[in-house]
């Protein structure tokens, strides 16, 4: 028996490893591999209301308590802060804080990250695509520093100062397909909202994701069994509107989510990827 296989998903904030993926780490979880959340921030420059932070000293307590509550419905072996402060939305005041991951180079950022997957040893490594799902800038640094890291955990003449070597096997970047985008700005107008202002704070632009058709090399489809646990996570995220009747955009976002099987895309960066399309992210992988 070799080590079990392991899973490692970098984020930004508490709560991308819910709304984004958390059917597909819960599905795995499930079937007995250690899912990993590394995340960035926790996620301070988060709209929040009043009451939801009854107990908590700020806003980064009140959602790491949130994220702890996800982590462990979703059935996570750890979750871990990789140390930086929310950027918040591109613009805002929060981008330019000594702490912001905005503000961080690169190569500290990357360093960091190599430093944790030298240490969980993942056969897989998840990030954000390269537009940050939405264009968060968190989302962005991220998925540059993630790919940075990757490349460089496996070779001994980079960050030598953390722990041995060790090479994954496989990187994705959790992905939105390009039909599901287009049918949800073509769906909200006839429901009356705005495709350009999307979200909680309706600062999300749709139009802009849609430009954007990212390749699907991976799809895995999610048993009844992981939706609901993807969806008991989402309640522990009260503050960021999960578990809660949510207003207009996000039932037909759920709409749509039905109208397209209800399923996690993934781009794969490496290995190269072949016309051949995965239905499992440790294809390939002997253990
Ligand atoms: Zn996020």
């Amino acid at each position: 028996m070799g080590k079990p296989k392991t899973l490692l998903f970098v984020g930004a904030h508490p709560d991308d490893e819910t709304f984004g993926i958390g059917g597909t780490l819960a599905q795995y979880a499930t079937a007995g591999v250690k899912v990993f959340y590394a995340c960035a921030t926790r996620g301070e420059a988060g709209t929040v209301e009043h009451q939801d932070m009854d107990g908590y000293a700020s806003i980064g307590d009140m959602r790491w308590a949130e994220l702890q509550c996800a982590a462990q419905v979703l059935g996570l072996a750890g979750v871990i802060h990789i140390g930086y402060r929310d950027s918040g939305m591109a613009g805002s005041e929060n981008n330019q804080h000594p702490e912001a991951l905005a503000m961080a180079p690169i190569d500290e950022v990357a360093g960091r990250i190599v430093e944790i997957i030298r240490e969980l040893k993942p056969d897989v490594v998840i990030t954000h695509d390269a537009g940050g799902g939405y264009g968060h800038p968190d989302h962005i640094a991220i998925h540059n520093a993630t790919v940075k890291a990757f490349y460089s955990a496996g070779d001994s003449k980079q960050y030598p100062e953390a722990s041995p070597v060790f090479q994954p096997h496989k990187l994705y970047f959790g992905v939105r397909p390009h039909g599901f985008m287009k049918l949800m700005v073509r769906l909200m107008p006839l429901f009356g909202h705005n495709p350009r202002r999307f979200g909680r704070n309706k600062d999300i632009d749709l139009t802009r994701i849609v430009d954007v058709d990212y390749p699907v090399h991976a799809v895995i489809r999610l048993s009844k069994h992981s939706i609901e646990i993807r969806d008991k996570a989402a309640a522990c995220h009260t503050s960021q509107g999960g578990g809660r009747i949510r207003p207009g955009p996000f039932r037909i976002l759920r709409i749509v989510e039905r109208l397209q099987g209800q399923r996690d895309c993934f781009m794969r960066a490496y290995p190269s990827p072949t016309s051949h399309r995965e239905k499992d992210l440790f294809e390939g992988i002997s253990q």
